[in-house]
């Protein structure tokens, strides 16, 4: 039957385009620019993660100084009170005061500690963060770069698989297109869809075959597909 040897040909060059075509997409040049591609996506997410924590630490470093300069105010307002030898009639109003005082002293004291440990941490942050940012601005010039090769070689292996789908084309010609179509339908689950007689088995899943099958494929009277695969089946080809 003409159309199966037709359609064995056919698949000869689908096989060279589809192989051609994993080539490309396994080509080193893409793996890796996909690879930066990635490492540019996280860094960008860092670096915005980064300038979002630094905004919201800012503002509780504001809010934190804006709490100081209250305690700062407190403290000296006690301390205005406590140098005036009249504002207190009695020692236990004084010593009361005092106490005021230093509990405030204290708070203060506290509050600076933290204050001076936020802004450590935030110099670390500010170190981490301008690192990563150059890591960035460095792996997106590197991408850039590359990108730029590989469009100029994508380009030549887009030239090449053109070709090879061209003498695709030409060996599509006088096939039936509903014999096409099935071939396309057992290619989204076997690939390659037509399988030859090898013995008595399927060239594609090696399963053996009834005698009943292989003689209806022997005669090429009609279309078999493998029972077990849904490869079409044809006869032992060169
Ligand atoms: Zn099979």
């Amino acid at each position: 039957m003409q159309q199966l040897e037709r359609l064995w040909a056919y698949q000869k060059e689908d096989i060279k385009v589809t192989r051609y075509e994993g080539e490309m997409r396994a080509y080193p040049m893409r793996t890796k620019l996909l690879r930066l591609r990635n490492l540019v996506a996280d860094q960008q997410t860092l670096v915005k993660g980064m300038e979002k924590d630094a905004g919201s630490s800012l503002e509780k470093l504001e809010e934190m100084q804006r709490v100081h300069g209250e305690l700062l105010r407190q403290v000296e307002e006690i301390a205005g009170t406590l140098e005036d030898e009249n504002a207190f009639p009695t020692a236990a109003q004084a010593h009361k005061a005092l106490a005021q005082l230093q509990e405030a002293e204290t708070k203060l004291r506290g509050f600076e500690k933290e204050l001076a440990r936020m802004a450590r941490d935030s110099q670390h942050i500010g170190t981490r963060y301008r690192e990563i940012r150059q890591k960035a601005m460095k792996a997106r010039e590197e991408y850039t770069k590359l990108k730029a090769q590989y469009d100029l070689e994508l380009a030549k292996q887009n030239e090449r698989l053109a070709l090879l789908k061209e003498e695709r084309e030409k060996a599509a010609e006088g096939i039936d297109s509903a014999l096409i179509e099935r071939y396309m339908a057992i290619k989204g689950q076997s690939f390659p869809p037509v399988a030859t007689l090898n013995g008595d088995q399927c060239s594609g899943c090696n399963m053996s075959l009834p005698a009943v099958v292989m003689q209806t494929i022997r005669a090429g009277e009609s279309i078999s597909e493998c029972e077990n695969c849904g490869r079409i089946l044809i006869p032992p080809q060169e």
